[in-house]
């Protein structure tokens, strides 16, 4: 059979996947459940804006994510991402700014001279982050708590937990201490701009997902919106999908469907067994976004500030980023119980920023299952699985990073490179 390929699942993973089997020229069908592409980083309408089911924010060292954008919109660095220096501002109590120096002299020259710590803070945390981005042999089993007892409370509360947090959207006493020690090292044992901020500056369907699968279709490819696979026979020489109205056989299935929907696909397929199993074990962290529309003319001082005593971590303003004037996004991870009010809270934590008055319009997105628990010692599948037909994309395949867009659109192009080496 000449290789005709199905991609489950049309999140970044899967658009990543569809996208390189299309460009090797192999003929390719993506198939989504829902109408719009994107999955957990998509697109949403809210009153006749284009928002996003979450805000997100990407790293400089997210190497695989840029080039795939920028294959896709050549100008992208100045209209699809707005590239920052690394600063966390949290009024009145800390700021840090990592400045243009060479990595990571800009980590030691950011915390000297960060605001809200004394010398001797500064100097246990420059002294902790040289003793990390050295480290090679952080044990399994370790979390980012145990990782970061030594460290003063202070330091601990302002920098680590929270740096933790945003990156493994799970809590310090729960999270790997060797992942948050590579995103770390990623981020600042690299090149200055690893540890960039970006900031999308258009919803993330168009940032990504539209583009890939336009191009996948001008390439010869298929993409079928609202197709939910619904059933996956696995016989030795082909693999039949089937959705509501039809069935089709594939020559190789790349299943790029988040880990706590694999199970209703993989299941009745003997040779994804243990990956099931393996998968089923997961536990989920919710993000929320809290979207406040305020005056046209209200704007922040800085495109995003770190928000404490409270539930939300971050507020930007998508005026600055997006040109939607006033609407500022709210960012609450790993809250396990978020109170109903969470969003009143946050407009509270901003009162040491601003006091923007009363707004027009509020709405709350709440991802009870934004991304999976990074904990120490979890099982993350290989690409390859047990059956020579069938092989696994999405955030959750093993990997350097935690459940991130860079963990989806790496593992759904390695995949891609994967099948081919076996065709
Ligand atoms: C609110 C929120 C904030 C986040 N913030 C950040 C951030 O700031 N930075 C960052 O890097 N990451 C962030 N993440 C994580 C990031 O969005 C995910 O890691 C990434 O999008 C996962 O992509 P994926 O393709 O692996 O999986 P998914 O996005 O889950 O894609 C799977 C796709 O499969 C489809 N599907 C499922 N079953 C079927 C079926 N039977 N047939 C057809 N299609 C099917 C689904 O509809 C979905 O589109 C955030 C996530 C959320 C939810």
């Amino acid at each position: 059979m000449k290789p005709r390929v199905a991609v489950v699942g049309g999140g970044w993973a899967g658009c990543a996947a569809a996208l390189t089997l299309a460009e090797a020229g192999v003929a390719v069908t993506l198939y989504e459940a829902s109408r719009t592409l994107g999955g957990r980083a998509r697109a949403v309408e809210i009153e006749g804006q284009p928002l996003d089911n979450g805000q997100h924010i990407l790293l400089g060292a997210y190497e695989q994510t840029l080039q795939l954008i920028a294959s896709l919109h050549p100008t992208a660095t100045h209209d699809g991402l707005w590239r920052l220096p690394l600063a966390l501002n949290q009024p009145p109590d800390f700021s840090l700014t990592c400045p243009r120096l060479p990595a990571p002299l800009h980590l030691l020259a950011g915390l000297l001279g960060a605001q809200g710590l004394g010398w001797r803070e500064k100097l246990a945390a420059a002294r902790w982050a040289y003793g990390l981005l050295n480290n090679t042999d952080t044990p399994d089993h370790l979390t980012v708590s145990h990782l970061t007892r030594s460290q003063p409370e202070k330091l601990n509360r302002l920098l680590w937990h929270p740096l933790c947090v945003s990156a493994l959207n799970t809590p310090p006493d729960m999270a790997s201490a060797k992942v948050f020690r590579d995103v770390v090292r990623a981020a600042f044992g690299g090149r200055n701009q690893h540890s960039n901020l970006l900031l999308p500056r258009r919803d993330l369907t168009s940032l990504f997902p539209a583009p890939a699968a336009a191009r996948v279709i001008e390439l010869g490819g298929e993409v079928r919106q609202a197709c939910r696979v619904t059933a996956i026979n696995a016989a030795a020489n082909a693999v039949t999908l089937g959705t509501r109205n039809e069935s089709a056989a594939y020559s190789h299935v790349i299943l790029a469907v988040a880990p706590q929907h694999l199970s209703g696909l993989a299941a009745p397929i003997p040779q994804l067994e243990s990956v099931v199993s393996e998968v089923a074990a997961y536990r989920y962290q919710p993000i929320a976004t809290g979207y406040v529309q305020h005056d046209p003319d209200f704007r922040l001082s800085k495109p995003l500030f770190a928000l404490a005593n409270g539930p939300a971590q971050f507020v930007f303003d998508r005026g600055q980023s997006h040109g939607q004037a006033g609407l500022l996004a709210f960012v609450a991870s790993t809250s396990e119980r978020l109170p109903a009010d969470w969003l009143d809270q946050a407009e509270a934590q901003l009162q040491p920023i601003a006091r923007p008055g009363p707004p027009s319009w509020r709405k709350s997105i709440v991802e009870k299952q934004a991304t999976y628990a990074c904990v120490p010692n979890m099982a993350r599948p290989a690409i390859r699985t047990a059956h020579p037909r069938i092989f696994l994309a999405g955030d959750y395949i093993a990997g350097p990073y935690p459940a991130t867009l860079e963990s989806a659109t790496l593992s759904g192009v390695q995949s891609v490179n994967v099948l081919l080496e076996q065709l």
